[in-house]
């Protein structure tokens, strides 16, 4: 009783949302659905993926134009360096600058297999991006530490670069175990970064993709999770109430531990988005 009151008192609660382009038109409608679904929530952001090394920014720049021409949202692109040279980005910075677009989210991306060792990261990318303009930069953090960091410790450090070198606040991947990530916004505290460690939600309604996802990027899933989707693999109705539960339960402890800020990977689905924003008291203007 107590927790739901407190929750119902929260008034400054910030949200922000992720799409990823779609690449049929049956996606491109439900994308757009979900884009006005929750475009009344008033997020502070919406970002829209890039598939590095996927040669199809192009893809990306329409859906953030469209979100600018179309709603009242603030869109911010993706931006990845691995596959493009600085000034290649300079110049798409300065595009992206001169278009109205002044919030990126700046990452390294993946590289193609049986690449040799980079020698540029995403801290390089957030500094070029600040000799371009004031942008609000928003970087990736990894609470489970990412799958190519020698250690932890050099994970937290690459992070705190990132934020050295100018970003304004830093994502999370996602994760399920909730004291992970209270364990490693308590280190980048100790660590002196002093941004938001957002915390990347992901609602879940298809567990057997999100298993994939999980295993190469390093998140764990903890056995409970596995056993709340026991049985329902037939299941979808379920699988989304289901899923709407986890959720929930997460940002509610998230919010009784002074997290403000929540970052939704929403699949391009706004069905369990808005219902989780709805419990943090996230309504309609
Ligand atoms: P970095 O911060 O550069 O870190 C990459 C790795 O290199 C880490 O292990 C780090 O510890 C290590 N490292 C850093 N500096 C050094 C150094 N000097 N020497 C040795 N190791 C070093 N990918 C996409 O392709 N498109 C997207 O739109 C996208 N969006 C994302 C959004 C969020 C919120 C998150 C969390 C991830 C996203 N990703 C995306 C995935 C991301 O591109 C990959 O996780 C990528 O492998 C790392 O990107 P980064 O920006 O974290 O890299």
């Amino acid at each position: 009783h107590s927790l739901n009151q407190s929750l119902a008192e929260l008034s400054d609660i910030n949200v922000s949302f992720e799409f990823f382009p779609p690449s049929t038109p049956e996606m491109e409608e439900l994308l757009w659905n979900s884009i006005r679904r929750l475009e009344p929530l008033n997020p502070k952001f919406v970002s829209v993926t890039y598939g590095a090394n996927s040669g199809v920014r192009d893809r990306t720049h329409s859906v953030i134009e469209r979100i600018q021409k179309e709603t009242e949202l603030v869109a911010a692109p993706h931006l990845t360096l691995v596959d493009a040279s600085d000034e290649e980005l300079v110049e798409l910075a300065k595009h992206y600058w001169n278009s109205g677009i002044k919030d990126i989210v700046a990452l390294r991306g993946d590289l193609p297999d049986g690449s040799p060792k980079p020698t540029r990261f995403a801290n390089d990318l957030v500094r070029l991006l600040r000799s371009v303009a004031d942008f609000d930069i928003s970087v990736a953090a990894y609470p489970e530490v990412h799958p190519d960091a020698k250690n932890a410790q050099a994970d937290l450090i690459n992070l705190k670069k990132k934020i050295d070198a100018g970003a304004n606040r830093a994502i999370t991947q996602f994760f399920f175990d909730v004291e992970s990530y209270l364990r490693f916004r308590d280190r980048c505290v100790a660590a002196g970064i002093d941004v938001e460690i957002v915390p990347g939600i992901l609602p879940v309604t298809n567990f057997k993709q999100t298993k994939r996802f999980a295993d190469m990027t390093n998140v764990a899933i903890p056995n409970w999770l596995h056993k709340q989707f026991e049985g329902l693999e037939d299941d979808p109705a379920t699988r989304k109430l289901v899923g709407a539960n986890v959720a929930i339960d997460m940002v509610k402890v998230l919010a009784r531990e002074g997290v403000k800020d929540f970052h939704f990977y929403t699949l391009n689905r706004a069905e369990l988005t808005y219902a989780i924003c709805h419990t943090l008291g996230v309504r309609p203007k």
